[in-house]
């Protein structure tokens, strides 16, 4: 895999589980919001220097003890031509795996899930179906994204979807169309927007009409709770 990122332990990112965050290089998308921007340009690219993944795998099999859990995150780690193979090594050590996705790649997710080689997956849900543009370069077929999120629902162990609420990617009237849907989903995880941090378009960072208000990210809480089971702003 094209590794471009890799945190040895975290707390947060994987629920109840101690986990190493692995941050594949690519993304498809363009989100300008995007906190992991040196990880979205392709490795052929050379945005910067990639993690030799045989160190990765030998510090798993040392840290066999102590980990739990092993997080693949990115970029978008289901564009990597191998994960398959990466994922099936990381479970033969015992570890369980959490993946997180743009959800443009079913048929990626459908191979995991049939192997059994996820635990845990959070879907990013970038804005509704009819908005994906704004965030794609280029020719996309939007399907994709509907058909993963069923897949999650229907065939992941565990999952959540979560949304970067920020206009004009979000509106009540696009909540309410994420609500539809997903609806029936366990988990949906509303994100606040750091400002405070490095993101793929500085200019997005400056204009403030961008970002929601405490109240009313309550109130874009409070149009999904009807079609989710449980939904949390964080
Ligand atoms: S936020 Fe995620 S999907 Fe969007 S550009 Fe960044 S890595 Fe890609």
């Amino acid at each position: 895999m094209n590794i471009g990122g890799f945190q040895k332990n975290s707390l947060i990112d994987f629920p109840g589980t101690i986990a190493c965050i692995i941050f594949t290089q690519g993304c498809n998308f363009v989100c300008p919001y995007c906190h992991n921007p040196d990880l979205v340009a392709s490795p052929q690219k050379g945005a910067c220097d990639l993690y030799d993944e045989n160190m990765i795998l030998e510090f798993l099999e040392k840290r066999k003890n102590l980990l739990e859990g092993v997080v693949i995150t990115g970029g978008e780690p289901t564009l990597q031509k191998d994960l398959a193979v990466f994922c099936r090594k990381v479970k033969s050590m015992g570890y369980k795996l959490k993946l997180d996705t743009n959800g443009t790649r079913p048929r990626v997710l459908e191979k995991l899930f049939k192997e059994r080689l996820v635990d845990f997956i959070s879907m990013d849900i970038k804005t509704g179906l009819d908005n994906y543009s704004l965030v794609v370069p280029g020719e996309f077929n939007f399907k994709k994204i509907f058909q993963s999120a069923r897949l999650l629902m229907e065939k992941a162990p565990a999952y959540e979807f979560r949304t970067t609420c920020t206009r004009p990617f979000v509106s009540k009237k696009i909540m309410k169309d994420i609500g539809e849907m997903i609806a029936g989903a366990k988990r949906y995880i509303l994100q606040k927007c750091s400002r405070n941090v490095k993101v793929l378009d500085p200019e997005f960072l400056k204009a403030d009409n961008n970002f929601f208000s405490d109240k009313e990210m309550l109130e874009l809480k409070r149009t999904i709770d009807k079609y989710v089971g449980e939904s949390v702003v964080r």
